[in-house]
């Protein structure tokens, strides 16, 4: 269903390319996510599953560096090209747009950091691939440690709290020990690692370091995809690190710039999330808007009925918040460094919570039909419940966004650069 764009500033070359992305996201996209959304979590990553042809098909159009700068092969897009053609992305599915998003995250974490060595021994390579064959992780959440990674409270600071995931300086190499949770997006399949960890015990939970990590090296190891309620397409598994040596020029950011770094991570993951929820939310609405004109309830079409009208006009009002905030936060971090991580969580945490509301009340207005697998919508309220934990817990991400308001409140329009 075409939808009419509240940006009223979208070019010619903008409306292109949300329609390839449209087709895209019609044709092969949300065909291969309903399939990989019955099979098991192994089946899923099992050569020969559609899943490679979706990666395969999605590095072909470059939407695997619609993050990253040109100047190194990306696709150099507009915060608004970024948010139009992710929006269609997740409208199809909301876990293969997550594992795209997680598959450029690392390379566009270390175009940050302006490191020559970086950008040619991984940025560069991954710009090229047009195979799917160079995938990326974030990988942040441990099992003794999820919430924790995102505050900044004092337990932080305690030396006795130690994170799964060791780092220990050897001459000019690191060495990794440990492991990360089940979380990670796209976990047992990625080739490299946005890894955090802990790089000086001392400093507690706060001696944190990150730095890119191959991960078809000896000492990685992989657990089991796991099995879940929502975005079963997106694959998802633990990775363990056993005496994994790196040159010190991986690990980009160690304890003293690690709060600052952080919150730029947050705020470009949850930024993005934010536009993912404008795609799922819409997603659910037009199934809701469907089959509201051939329902016949009363006599009538379900959407003759007041009520409805309003259920629906409510279900739009969302969405369209949704995409109006969500574009705006990117349209700012994206055009600003450093990013005022608030805005992010704020899109984050706000429009995935309005995301699931309106796929609940899709599942709603289309009664007992709305719970069965023949329809999309019971997947679409499966997925969309995901986005509330993802890229951190809504009422941790608050809290955090709180803190930030109690130092910054009110920040200056001047002190932007
Ligand atoms: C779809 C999806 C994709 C994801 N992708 C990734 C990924 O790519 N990489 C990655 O590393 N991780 C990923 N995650 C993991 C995600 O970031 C974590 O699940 C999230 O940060 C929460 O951590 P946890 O699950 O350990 O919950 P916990 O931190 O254990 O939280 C459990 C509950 O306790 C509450 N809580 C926790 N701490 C506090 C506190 N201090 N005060 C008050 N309440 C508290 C929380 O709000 C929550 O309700 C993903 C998760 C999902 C669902």
């Amino acid at each position: 269903m075409d939808y009419f764009d509240i940006s009223m500033d979208l070019s010619e070359e903008d409306m292109s390319m949300r329609q390839v992305a449209r087709d895209f996201a019609e044709e092969v996209v949300r065909p291969i996510s309903r399939e990989l959304d019955v099979m098991s979590p192994e089946d899923v990553i099992a050569e020969g599953s559609p899943l490679w042809t979706f990666l395969r098909k999605s590095y072909e159009l470059g939407y695997h560096t619609i993050l990253l700068p040109e100047a190194y092969g990306g696709q150099g897009l507009t915060p608004l090209q970024i948010a139009v053609i992710f929006e269609e992305i997740a409208w199809a599915s909301g876990g293969l747009a997550t594992l795209l998003g997680a598959s450029c995250f690392p390379f566009f974490i270390a175009c940050m950091t302006a490191d020559k060595r970086l950008v040619e021994e991984f940025v560069i390579p991954f710009c090229n691939c047009s195979d799917g064959s160079i995938r990326g992780c974030w990988a942040i959440t441990e099992p003794d440690h999820g919430s924790d990674y995102i505050s900044s409270e004092p337990f932080t600071r305690d030396p006795a709290i130690r994170n799964n995931m060791q780092a220990t300086r050897d001459g000019d190499e690191w060495v990794l020990n440990g492991q990360k949770s089940g979380w990670v997006s796209g976990g047992t399949i990625a080739t490299h690692a946005l890894l955090f960890c802990q790089a000086d015990q001392s400093l507690g939970l706060a001696g944190g370091g990150i730095c890119i990590c191959p991960l078809e090296v000896e000492g990685v190891s992989r657990g089991k995809p796991v099995r879940k309620i929502g975005c079963r397409d997106l694959n998802q598994g633990e990775i363990y690190f056993d005496e994994v040596r790196i040159p010190d020029y991986y690990m980009f950011c160690d304890p003293d710039f690690y709060p600052e770094m952080l919150d730029m991570v947050l705020a470009a993951a949850n930024a993005s999330l934010g536009l993912g929820t404008a795609g799922m939310a819409r997603a659910a609405f037009e199934e809701a808007l469907t089959y509201a004109r051939q329902r016949v309830q009363g006599g009538v079409p379900l959407i003759e009925h007041r009520s409805v009208r309003q259920r629906l006009f409510e279900m739009f009002s969302k969405v369209e918040m949704c995409r109006a905030f969500s574009r705006a936060v990117i349209n700012l971090n994206f055009n600003i460094s450093p990013p005022i991580p608030e805005y992010s969580l704020a899109a984050k945490t706000m429009c995935s919570q309005l995301c699931f509301e309106v796929t609940s009340e899709a599942m709603q207005l289309l009664g007992g039909y709305g719970l069965t697998e023949d329809g999309f919508v019971e997947k679409l309220f499966r997925d969309a419940r995901s986005a509330l934990i993802g890229d951190g817990c809504n009422e941790v991400l608050q809290a955090h966004g709180g803190q930030m308001l109690a130092e910054f409140y009110p920040r200056r329009q001047d002190d932007l650069l």
